[in-house]
């Protein structure tokens, strides 16, 4: 059982390079993010002793409760993948390297606020702070490094899906550029799912477009596109994240339901 996650994940490393390589691209600028959503723990240490340093997680309480018990976990990046409510950004900031999933005004507003307070905080009284953070050893001293997020684009349309409509993701990029603790650095998507995955190769096609209508490379260096399935067409199209789960760690447990 033990060398299985980690052979997946070398593959899945090959198949981004791959890839890449094909696509004229280098492996470099793409981040795999192994999706640990509704797997234990020990499948996380796994891929960490593997290598893997990024891991993408849907749920806060379930991310939240997994970075407590994997502290020890040296250089570990948290990325929410999943939709954040308002009421809890206080639960993730600090905690993660990125948020993918700002898909509102309001959201953009809150998440930047608990920001900046976590940031006034530790200039006023970096003892408590870090007291607070007890729990979290080896976890960057808070500082003054703005959040990185991406805005999640709704691409399709689709009514069971988060992420803003593509009018108003100008308003959205406003709102993050108005904290100053908070950076956009990409879009996000999630696109219907379809048979073949070349048939999602227009919607990625399509956040491509957003992204240069909205200030192209040089403002939203990052997307975040692909999953298991779909990998190699987002590499195609540019994707600098891709956020593989079963292909790495199998079918997921039936920890939690979403
Ligand atoms: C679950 C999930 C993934 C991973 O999907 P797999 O098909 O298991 O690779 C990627 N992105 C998001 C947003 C997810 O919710």
């Amino acid at each position: 059982m033990s060398s299985t996650i980690s052979s997946r994940l070398s593959e899945q490393r090959d198949r981004i390079s791959r890839a890449a390589v094909e696509a004229g691209r280098s492996p470099q600028e793409i981040t795999l993010i192994a999706v640990s959503k509704k797997q234990p723990t020990r499948a996380v240490r796994e891929a960490y002793d593997a290598g893997q340093r990024d891991f993408g997680e849907n749920y806060v309480q379930e991310l939240v409760q997994k970075a407590e018990e994997l502290r020890d976990l040296r250089g570990i990046v948290w990325h929410l993948i999943g939709h954040l409510q308002s009421n809890k950004c206080r639960f993730v900031v600090g905690l993660v390297g990125r948020v993918h999933t700002v898909d509102t005004v309001d959201l953009a507003r809150e998440l930047g606020s608990r920001a900046l307070r976590r940031t006034r905080t530790a200039a006023a009284s970096p003892g408590a702070v870090r007291a607070l953070e007890a729990g979290l050893a080896d976890s960057p001293p808070p500082s003054t490094v703005p959040l990185s997020v991406l805005v999640e684009v709704n691409i399709a349309g689709e009514s069971s899906k988060h992420g803003c409509h593509p009018k108003d993701l100008g308003a959205v990029l406003e709102a993050i550029d108005a904290q100053p603790m908070l950076r956009a650095t990409g879009l996000m998507a999630l696109p219907p799912e379809v048979e073949d995955p070349k048939d999602a190769e227009p919607y990625f096609q399509e956040v491509v477009r957003l992204r240069d209508l909205h200030g192209g490379r040089a403002r939203l260096p990052e997307l975040s596109l692909g999953m298991s399935h779909d990998a190699e067409v987002a590499i195609r199209a540019g994707a600098t994240h891709v956020r593989i789960g079963t292909a790495i760690f199998g079918s997921r447990c039936a920890l939690k339901e979403s």
